[in-house]
């Protein structure tokens, strides 16, 4: 098949070539995300193939349509940049790939906690410049504390398996809880009740209307003072002008993101030569207890081996008419 890549970083190249062996497909990269004004370059093209911030709105589904576009290969996990209902009126198949390495986000989250915690970042740059004061780096034992997960998903599950190693309580939050995580000790809860007793609050739903702002002013009015916030599942999960006014007053004392609400204009970008025209990231940068990354939770030699494979095997099952096993449909 001829497919349209989008939003090609060079390491999205080099692992499609390092597997070019094993398919016949004809991929063309384009560093462009995919939005409407960028469709037409899927003119000629079977399927396009997309990352999180490529934007599927009903819009460009209907100009994928009229270029004759029959398959959206999603090679991330997360769909709701991807308007289902708008892909099945026009007979467009999505695939994605459910999982690769659930481990690999979950271990970041641990990188997020850990770093924030214990100031590894600070002591790195302050060593490096002969100061080797311990001033204002004290941290705080993870062990005994409570740590709340929402989402206990393939990554909840692989999160929760890490911080139990830790020593920590875990609640949980999922409309499915899962039998398996109750076996090993974490005890499901009610969100408020998770907002109420957790000292750490890690994020691993997907981005739903259901749970779109599920950290807003009024969850963190429900929250410990000095909690500690970490989302490594999407931007729009955390209503980011009430987490700046719980840091300001304190409520929050530590947030660690690996995504960001209006991150579409911002990340997987080198824009340290460019003004940055978003308030917010700016004010959160300003502050000594955020740390933020730009999407790399997913970013490890065996998640990009997954996600290429998976990409390439859902693109072929379409050409062969094979059963999509990784076909996202509305549910
Ligand atoms: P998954 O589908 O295995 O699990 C998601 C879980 O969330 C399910 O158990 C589901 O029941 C639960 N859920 C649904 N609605 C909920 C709600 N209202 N409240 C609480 N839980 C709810 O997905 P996964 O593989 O664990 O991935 C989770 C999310 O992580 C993805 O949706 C994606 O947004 C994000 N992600 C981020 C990166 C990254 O690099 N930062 C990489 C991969 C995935």
């Amino acid at each position: 098949m001829k497919i349209a890549v989008f939003s090609t970083q060079p390491y999205d190249e080099a692992y499609f070539e390092k597997f070019a062996h094993t398919h016949s497909h004809q991929l063309t990269y384009f560093e462009a995300a995919l939005t409407p004004n960028t469709a037409e370059l899927a003119a000629g093209f079977d399927g396009v193939c997309v990352f999180v911030n490529d934007r599927l709105h009903r819009a460009t589904i209907e100009k994928l349509a009229a270029l004759q576009v029959r398959l959206i290969a999603l090679r991330c996990a997360g769909f709701n940049n991807v308007d289902l209902a708008a892909a099945q009126e026009h007979r467009i198949k999505v695939v994605r790939v459910p999982a690769y390495s659930p481990e690999a986000v979950a271990e970041h989250a641990l990188a997020l906690i850990l770093t924030l915690n214990r100031k590894t970042h600070k002591a790195y740059n302050r060593v490096r410049e002969g100061n080797f004061s311990l001033n204002r780096m004290t941290g705080f034992n993870l062990h005994r504390k409570t740590v709340g997960v929402i989402g206990t998903g393939k990554i909840g599950v692989a999160f929760c398996k890490i911080i139990q190693g830790f020593g920590c309580r875990v609640l949980a939050f999922d409309p499915y809880p899962s039998d398996a995580l109750r076996e090993m000790g974490v005890e499901y809860v009610a969100l408020d009740a998770l907002f109420e007793h957790s000292n750490i609050i890690s994020l691993h739903c997907p981005l739903l209307p259901q749970t779109h702002h599920i950290i807003n002013a009024a969850a963190l009015s429900k929250m410990k003072d000095g909690v500690m916030i970490i989302n490594t599942s999407r931007g729009a999960l955390i209503k980011t002008a009430d987490v700046i006014e719980a840091l300001k007053s304190r409520k929050v004392a530590y947030l660690g993101i690996d995504v960001y609400e209006q991150e579409e204009k911002l990340f997987f970008q080198d824009l340290s030569e460019s003004v940055i025209d978003d308030d917010m990231i700016l004010t959160l940068n300003s502050f000594p207890n955020v740390l933020i990354t730009a999407h790399q939770a997913f970013f490890t030699e065996e998640a990009l081996n997954q996600i290429t494979t998976t990409t390439l095997q859902n693109i072929s099952d379409f050409d062969n008419n094979d059963v999509l096993k990784n076909e996202v449909k509305i549910v």
